[in-house]
């Protein structure tokens, strides 16, 4: 056993714990940070691979995003190039232009003329229509009544993916993906040199105001209650801790609690469920069709991106770094080959001859984009309940925070959000810990 005894834990430094980690400590509290990883990031960290940056699939910095401001609030400033409107809309026969305008929609051969009416208006209205007016409905029965041409429909579920990165429009919210869509049209950046540049600040950031951030450290298990707390490493180290924050996924969570199925965080686990796709990140020694730099599939669940067209992710600058993605759905069981041939059929179609440009590539068959999809269920409950699912009320100061708690951001937003607010929570608590001890002293 460890003789320091910290005032909090937190088990994992992707950007939740991240985030959490600067609050807690810039606030005074002893933080441990353990990371299990041998880097910083969990799913935001970027490989670097014969001069190229690949992110672990295609990732972007929404612009009026809350992490950004979570960012700027850090002092994390991310060096990033803005993505301009523009590309192909792939169907079974054609390829087309993506008709991000009116204009474009207007001359778009995609549609027909009562289609094109009927998306011009659902795509004014929804630009600014209330997403809590229609959280209660799921995707599927929120577009049911909302678009009747089959094209039209497809259309804008292409456009959830790409905002949302799920394929499960009977599961989620309505409300979630109307926030997302709004939220894309703001704008997004690509980040230079890869997500990792802001993991690693965030990282120097923590250790700056203190939080001791450690990695190589696998948790085995939590034990205990607040303030007597046990966090066990894989090598027999116990620490000893008031607090435990764990942005290791709910399901993770219940076993390293060793938790019963009955309890808060079996509930919650059954109540979760990821969100996967198929990511195939690609550097090529230049782009064979350089006129295709972004592309969506109307009707199968795909995109494509060449990432350096809009940032630095290569040395030699004529390489270039594509993200080719399929997003699967919550309810099928898909074949990792099969969705590998799919990937690369689609990048045949988008950028013939790629193979013989090839400098390096990798295929991540199953991904967890993010931890939990905000249902209707959940997203009800978030709005209904008073204490958050991040707080495990049945296991006093064990705490939760991951890109799967529902908050009004989605992916690496709301791991920005749910770090902040559980470190909010947390120093709130301590506070009042602190004044029950000296009043009752007094
Ligand atoms: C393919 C793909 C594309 C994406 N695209 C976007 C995008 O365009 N825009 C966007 O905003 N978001 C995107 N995301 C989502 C974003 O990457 C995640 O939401 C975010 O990185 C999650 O951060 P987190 O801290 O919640 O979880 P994680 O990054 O998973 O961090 C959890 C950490 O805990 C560690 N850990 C787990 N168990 C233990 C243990 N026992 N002991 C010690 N450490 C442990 C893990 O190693 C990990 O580092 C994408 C994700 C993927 C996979």
């Amino acid at each position: 056993m460890e003789k320091k005894k910290w005032d909090i834990t937190i088990i994992g430094a992707g950007l939740a714990g991240l985030t959490a980690a600067v609050y807690l400590a810039q606030a005074g509290k002893q933080v441990l940070l353990l990371e299990h990883g041998s880097r910083l990031g969990g799913r935001a960290a970027t490989d670097e691979q014969n001069g190229c940056f690949l992110n672990i699939g295609p990732h972007a910095v929404y612009k009026n995003g809350a992490g950004l401001q979570i960012l700027h609030e850090l002092g994390v400033a991310p060096s990033a190039g803005e993505l301009k409107l523009g590309g192909r809309l792939v169907t079974e026969e054609k390829i087309h232009d993506l008709p991000l305008t009116a204009f474009g929609l207007l001359k778009s051969g995609c549609f027909s003329f009562k289609e094109k009416a009927e998306l011009a208006r659902l795509l004014t209205k929804i630009s600014k229509l209330n997403p809590q007016s229609v959280e209660h409905l799921t995707l599927q029965e929120w577009l049911h009544g909302a678009v009747k041409g089959k094209n039209a429909r497809n259309f804008f579920l292409a456009l959830a993916r790409l905002s949302t990165y799920s394929n499960s429009p009977m599961q989620i919210s309505a409300g979630t993906v109307l926030r997302q869509y709004q939220l894309s049209l703001g704008g997004v950046y690509y980040v230079h040199e890869g997500w990792q540049t802001v993991v690693n600040a965030l990282g120097e950031r923590a250790a700056q105001v203190g939080a001791n951030v450690q990695t190589g450290k696998k948790v085995t298990a939590i034990r205990g209650t607040h303030p007597e707390m046990t966090v066990q490493l894989a090598d027999g180290t116990e620490i000893a801790t008031r607090n435990v924050l764990s942005t290791a996924s709910p399901s993770k969570t219940f076993e390293l609690a060793d938790a019963k199925p009955t309890s808060q965080l079996g509930v919650l686990c059954d109540r979760v469920t990821p969100v996967y796709g198929a990511a195939l990140d690609v550097a090529l020694r230049r782009l064979p069709n350089p006129g295709t730099n972004f592309a969506l599939h109307l009707e199968r669940p795909y995109y494509f991106s060449n990432h350096s067209h809009t940032a630095r992710l290569t040395q030699n600058r004529n390489h270039v770094v594509l993200h080719i993605f399929k997003y699967l759905s919550a309810q099928e069981e898909t074949s990792a080959k099969r969705n590998r041939q799919e990937l690369e059929s689609f990048l045949d179609q988008l950028q013939p001859g790629w193979r013989n440009e090839l400098i390096t590539s990798r295929y991540l068959p199953r991904i967890a984009v993010t931890n939990g999809l905000p249902t209707v269920e959940r997203v009800r409950n978030a709005r209904q309940t008073e204490v958050p699912e991040t707080v495990v009320s049945d296991c006093p100061g064990l705490y939760l925070a991951g890109d799967w708690v529902v908050n009004e951001s989605l992916l690496a937003d709301a791991a920005y959000v749910s770090g902040k607010e559980i470190a909010t929570h947390i120093l709130r608590t301590e506070m009042s810990h602190l004044s029950l001890a000296t009043g009752a002293r007094c």
